[in-house]
This record gives C-alpha cells, sequence and structure tokens, in this order.
C-alpha cells in the first residue's frame, strides 16, 4: 500500500475510535459544554478603534519580565523596520473562513509549508477551550492529553494532540498573549535561520491585535478563529488573560474537520 494511503486509513482508524470513546465518555462523564452557540460579532464596534494602538499598549505594559523590551531592544531597526512596514499594511493577513493565513499567501502554501519537515511545527491551543473539567487546569500552559482520560477523549485539543506528528513538533497551550510571544521570540530570535510553521486557536481579537507582531517576526502560519463566548471587547481580553473567564469557546465543527485535516497533511510526510 502506497505510505501516504496507509496514514490515510490510520486516520479514518483514529477518527472512529475517537469517536466511540468520546461518545462513551460523555454517557460516564458528561461535561459543562455551550448549549447555543451565542450570536456575539468578533470584535465590538468600539473596541475596533485604534485596535494596532490597543494592541502595542497593552504589550508593553503587561510585559512582567521585560523580554519584549529586551528582544526588541536588542535589534531594534531590524524589528522596528518590520512593524512599521506592517503597520502600514492595510490588511497584513489574508481570510479564509476561520483561519486567519500570515506570511502566506494561500492555503496551499500553508501546506507546503507543513509538509516541510525541516520546519518547525508549533501546534498552539487557546486555553479558554479547555473543558472546565481539564485535569491539566484550565488557565495553565499544561495538558496531559491522556487518551484514556474521560475529559481528555471528549476534548477537541486531546484529540489533535494525539492525533498530530510528534516530529519536529512543539504543543504549546496559551494561558496569555506574552506567554505566546515569548515562545515565538526565543524560538527566532536565537536562532534566525530558524524557519517555523504554526497553526494556532485564539479569539478573533487576538488574531487582530497581535498580527502586527507575528509580521515583525515574519512568522507564517495560520490563526484559527474560535467561536463560543470569545473575548470581544478589550475588557473581557484582559481578564482573560488574569484567567478569568467564565466562558467556554469551541472550535466550530467544520473548522475542527479541516484543522484535522491540515494534521493529516503534516503527517503524511513526516
Ligand atoms: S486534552 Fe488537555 S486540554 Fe483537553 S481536557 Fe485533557 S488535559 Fe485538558
Amino acid at each position: 500500500m502506497h505510505p501516504k494511503l496507509k496514514i490515510i486509513n490510520e486516520y479514518q482508524d483514529f477518527e472512529k475510535k475517537w469517536e466511540e470513546k468520546s461518545k462513551k465518555s460523555a454517557q460516564s462523564h458528561p461535561l459543562k459544554t455551550l448549549k447555543s452557540l451565542p450570536k456575539m460579532e468578533g470584535i465590538d464596534p468600539s473596541t475596533k478603534k485604534n485596535l494596532r494602538l490597543k494592541a502595542f499598549k497593552y504589550l508593553m505594559k503587561h510585559d512582567q519580565y521585560r523580554l519584549f523590551s529586551k528582544y526588541f531592544l536588542d535589534k531594534p531597526f531590524k524589528y522596528g523596520y518590520k512593524l512599521i512596514r506592517s503597520y502600514f499594511t492595510k490588511q497584513p493577513y489574508l481570510r479564509q473562513d476561520d483561519f486567519f493565513l500570515y506570511g502566506v499567501k494561500s492555503m496551499q502554501e500553508f501546506i507546503s509549508l507543513l509538509q516541510d519537515p525541516e520546519r518547525t511545527f508549533i501546534l498552539g491551543f487557546s486555553y479558554c477551550h479547555k473543558p472546565f473539567e481539564c485535569p491539566s487546569g484550565r488557565f495553565t500552559d499544561k495538558c496531559i492529553h491522556d487518551p484514556h482520560h474521560p475529559v481528555c477523549s471528549q476534548c477537541f485539543i486531546g484529540k489533535c494532540c494525539n492525533f498530530t506528528s510528534k516530529a519536529n513538533t512543539k504543543l504549546l497551550f496559551i494561558p496569555t498573549v506574552h506567554y505566546i510571544g515569548e515562545k515565538m521570540l526565543e524560538e527566532v530570535h536565537n536562532d534566525p535561520k530558524k524557519k517555523i510553521t504554526f497553526l494556532i486557536t485564539a479569539c478573533e481579537l487576538s488574531l487582530e491585535m497581535f498580527k502586527d507582531f507575528g509580521n515583525m517576526l515574519r512568522l507564517q502560519g495560520i490563526g484559527v478563529r474560535l467561536d463560543g463566548r470569545i473575548c470581544n471587547t478589550m475588557k473581557a481580553f484582559e481578564l482573560s488573560e488574569k484567567g478569568i473567564k467564565p466562558g467556554l469557546t469551541v472550535v466550530l465543527d467544520k473548522t475542527q474537520q479541516k484543522m484535522l485535516e491540515l494534521l493529516l497533511e503534516r503527517k503524511t510526510q513526516n
């Protein structure tokens, strides 16, 4: 059998077994879920105003360990030039449904980057779509993704982590924007030749706020828009950054399917 076909068969097998286990776990350990999807604008109109300035101010004000300042001051011309260039670009990403493409011109280009085993793949998940019952805690950068655990087996994050190829892959569970920013900076600052492809879930507000910083680091990848009880105002965003997030976000079903297909593309090459 062709190796690619073998992996596709394995995927179908994985999907079937995962769904069976998930249904059983839902009967024995039902989770608190969203009963219906709230109708919320991705970003509240009042928050959209001067959002780039708000994002810059937020990052600097809450840079607790002075990491952003440290990296920025280390290469001020390089980062300053790229940041300003991004500020003058009207829309520095492409949007396709729930997928925000940064530094790539099409989904096909993203897939070709994913298929390059030399590139480090960063797969990240915002904490706000961890289940309330998450055994690793919601507002943490931990995730046990144990496929036999009754909660993990119902969790989309658990499904992705158990499915994705582990070769040259980093899994990140993201409590704050500073956390993900610092992880990305660590990767690229000390080794500028290192190539990174990312696939990260986040609220539309975060994806919009931090687009210029992604361009500053010349990152290439996709931000996946979350739905459900998202943060669409600065106030909600700031509370969420402190772990105050009573609502649950979700990756929509059709978007989940597409994300798994992208992970499959990576897997067929590793
Ligand atoms: S897979 Fe990770 S995020 Fe999901 S419930 Fe398990 S520990 Fe929590």
